[in-house]
């Protein structure tokens, strides 16, 4: 049965039809279970924004049979990559014709300020979907000589029914970083956006369907995790598992999803480090370590949440990070243009973070800034004081786990070789930064630090170009750039006898 759009209208004005069911073979159906729903809140005034569909693992079989239908259909399965690249093409400009739309839903829905949904999600997101567009005809195969008589060559085919599982930190980046390269490589789709965050998706959907996809291409389901997104893990039409999230549930994808032996790709949490040496430009390293853990609510996986700074400069840079933090930390709804930081997504989140404050106190950690609720601008919402904690050590809970918020601590070494190892003491691996004028300092602590991405001078810098992914517990595999589309394809070799008849 059809599912029934709802008309909304946003605090900014914006109205729009929002889709509510389950986007199957290019249409919005309603659940199995007409009573499982997700509500989705308005972060900033605790209010209801609209009810949607929650896939059950009947749906999810449903979805995931639609995208075996859709992979062996020829509208798909022949359809040269080219033509491929420019459906895809076509949907990265029909997202251009709706930024404003889906840069309000994201930010009401996720709370982000909308200048940062229009500016820096969408951007994202829109480029993403175009640079793959350009990869659809351009991933080869080789040939490869062995003797006279024979050769190979490799196909890079498609892996199959992908099942790709996002996060709520940047809804429609998140998305379009696993839909753009599985749909170059001649994928199909079942994507479930997290629960806290489940209305641009849906809205993708209605593009996806004008940009002329085959049905069954890319299916859209929202659904919680538990249950939409262990069946998709272990459903056994599933090829390949795309997920990211946190690492303790990552870890249960992992165990899923091997009675099938799946292909599994992860990019899960951090912690972090930013180093500031003594030679730094103190003015820019505070600028960015202050970007680097209170933009986006503090709400990245590759923030950079443990400072450490070399004993010489730790007063100064102390005190001129919590300047910084009083000065740009303007808190506000996601409306007003001043806002640099709103509510975190969810109450949920916000008391995790809340609960953080307490464990450093108790560790016994000096609490500098912050530390508390933040009155918002209408006294609802799940406001944080920006947070920073000095006086740590390695064995505090609050330099080792990963708050996601905006929470920083601040930490001293003396030596190079006591700030890398202070950089490497950590179970995660996802992003690093490094504060040096010397050059050559630069480079080698960039190579000897564990980690997926290092930033000199710099901290978050994410583009569609540019690998992006963890070592040791932060993931499995790279998104982005050439390097994302290993995740999509499959090698196979085809040996081609040319007269040994032996
Ligand atoms: P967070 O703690 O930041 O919400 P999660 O790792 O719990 O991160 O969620 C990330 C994504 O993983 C969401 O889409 C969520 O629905 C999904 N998810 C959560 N638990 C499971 C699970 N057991 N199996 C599959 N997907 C899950």
């Amino acid at each position: 049965m059809t599912a029934r759009p709802v008309n909304l209208k946003a605090p900014n004005g914006k109205e729009y039809l929002q889709p509510t069911g389950i986007f199957i073979d290019n249409e919005f159906v309603q659940a199995t279970d007409p009573k499982s729903t997700i509500t989705s809140i308005d972060p900033a005034t605790e209010l209801e924004i609209v009810k949607v569909q929650a896939a059950t693992p009947e749906d999810v079989d449903k979805a995931v049979k639609a995208a075996k239908r859709a992979l062996k259909s020829p509208s798909w399965k022949k359809l040269p990559a080219t033509d491929r690249g420019k459906l895809m093409a076509k949907l990265a400009d029909l997202m251009e014709g709706e930024r404003e739309l889906l840069a309000t839903i994201d930010a009401w829905d996720n709370g982000k300020p909308y200048s940062v949904a229009l500016n820096e999600d969408l951007p994202e997101a829109i480029g993403t979907i175009r640079y793959y567009s350009g990869w659809a005809d351009k991933s080869h195969g080789q040939t490869i000589n062995t003797t006279p008589e024979k050769f190979a060559y490799t196909l890079r085919q498609p892996i199959g029914v992908v099942a790709q599982i996002i996060p709520w930190n940047y809804p429609l980046s998140m998305a379009c970083w696993k839909l753009g390269p599985a749909l170059a490589c001649g994928n199909t789709v079942v994507i479930k956006a997290a629960e806290q965050t489940p209305l641009s998706i849906l809205v993708l959907g209605t593009l996806i369907q004008k940009a002329g996809f085959p049905a069954g291409v890319v299916n859209i389901i929202n659904g919680f995790g538990r249950e939409a997104g262990a069946a998709m893990v272990q459903h056994p039409l599933v090829d390949k598992v795309a997920f990211t999230g946190s690492t303790a549930t990552a870890s249960q994808v992992m165990k899923m999803a091997a009675p099938t032996l799946k292909n599994v790709t992860l990019e899960t949490g951090g912690k972090s480090p930013l180093l500031v040496f003594e030679d730094s430009d103190l003015a820019q390293a505070v600028k960015w370590s202050h970007y680097g853990i209170m933009s986006n609510q503090g709400q990245i996986c590759t923030a950079t949440s443990r400072i450490l700074v070399q004993d010489s400069v730790y007063d100064r840079f102390v005190a001129k990070f919590r300047s910084q933090v009083k000065e740009v930390s303007k808190i506000g709804d996601q409306w007003d243009p001043s806002t640099f930081q709103g509510p975190q997504v969810t109450r949920e989140q916000y008391e995790r973070i809340l609960s953080f404050v307490d464990i450093g106190k108790s560790e016994g950690a000096t609490l500098v800034e912050g530390g508390c609720a933040h009155t918002g601008s209408q006294g609802k919402g799940f406001y944080i004081a920006p947070t920073v904690f000095t006086d740590v050590s390695s064995s505090m809970r609050i330099y080792k786990e990963e708050v996601f918020g905006p929470f920083v601590v601040i930490r001293t070494f003396s030596t190079e070789e006591e700030a890398i190892d202070a950089a490497n003491d950590t179970t995660y691996g996802l992003g690093a930064a490094v504060f040096t004028k010397d050059l050559e300092r630069a480079h080698r602590v960039a190579a000897e630090i564990e980690a997926g991405m290092v930033w000199i001078n710099s901290s978050q810098d994410c583009d569609f170009r540019i690998p992006f992914g963890g070592v040791k517990q932060s993931g499995i595999g790279r998104e982005l750039g050439e390097a994302g589309l290993e995740a999509y394809t499959q090698v196979k070799a085809v040996h081609v006898n040319m007269g040994n008849k032996l």
